[in-house]
């Protein structure tokens, strides 16, 4: 069931399809409350700290913070054509939540919310290969917190990507349920659920990175951050 909060019948309409969408992928019917904002400070109140302009939501065990569609070319990176996928990123956060309240290692957190939703660019990152991060520094909050780039997300993605597409999505899933803090219990659960170790997927993931043919970049914004992330 998804309880709302303050919002138009259309964007009901929007988020109850996404909710259902994920609901048969996940086998699970949480209950989510959902809370739209017009306006950044009185979402910024909600939440008690500052929103980045990458951050166009915020899930929150199951509750979701999210801008209205008009609103996001205003206050974030992405606009109201993203709406969809940006919704469908911050519900899948809430159903990742009923399937395993921890959520380290943040890759594995993100990289399904952000494979689901379609949230992101794997020609980027080929054209920043040599800048992607260690998995290691993609664990835990804090030092997630510290890249927080678009990196971060999108290589997050591409390697739930490559494992849904080898294995697939339950399996996955399926490790998502595993999750822990403990970092060595989940690289022994990853061997366990993918036969072998989380280092050697690792590095298949990046052979098939480095090797695929993608589509250009079309959109201004992400080219000029791969010029920018290329400079630095
Ligand atoms: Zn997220």
């Amino acid at each position: 069931m998804v309880k709302f909060i303050n919002t138009s019948e259309s964007l009901k309409k929007l988020v109850k399809d996404i909710y259902f969408g994920l609901s048969r992928q996940y086998k699970l019917k949480p209950n989510i409350i959902v809370e739209f904002f017009e306006d950044k400070k009185k979402f910024e109140g909600k939440i008690k700290r500052r929103l980045d302009a990458l951050e166009a939501g915020v899930a929150y065990k199951n509750r979701l913070f999210l801008f209205v569609p008009e609103k996001l070319s205003t206050y974030t990176l992405w606009t109201k054509q993203n709406t969809r996928k940006i919704y469908l990123h911050e519900m899948a956060h809430a159903f990742n939540f009923q399937l395993n309240k921890e959520i380290c290692p943040i890759w594995l957190e993100e990289g399904i919310a952000s494979y689901l939703s379609s949230m992101y660019n794997e020609r980027c990152l080929q054209l920043l290969f040599d800048k992607l991060i260690d998995f290691n520094d993609l664990f835990f909050k804090e030092d997630w917190n510290k890249q927080k780039t678009i990196i971060a997300y999108y290589q997050s993605a591409s390697f739930v990507k490559y494992l849904a597409r080898r294995y697939s999505t339950e399996t996955v899933m399926s490790l998502k349920k595993k999750s822990t803090k403990d970092k060595a219990k989940f690289e022994q659960e990853f061997s366990k659920i993918f036969k072998r170790n989380l280092h050697s997927h690792i590095s298949d993931w990046k052979a098939y990175l480095k090797n695929a043919k993608f589509k250009e970049i079309n959109t201004k914004w992400l080219r000029d951050i791969v010029k920018n992330e290329k400079s630095q």
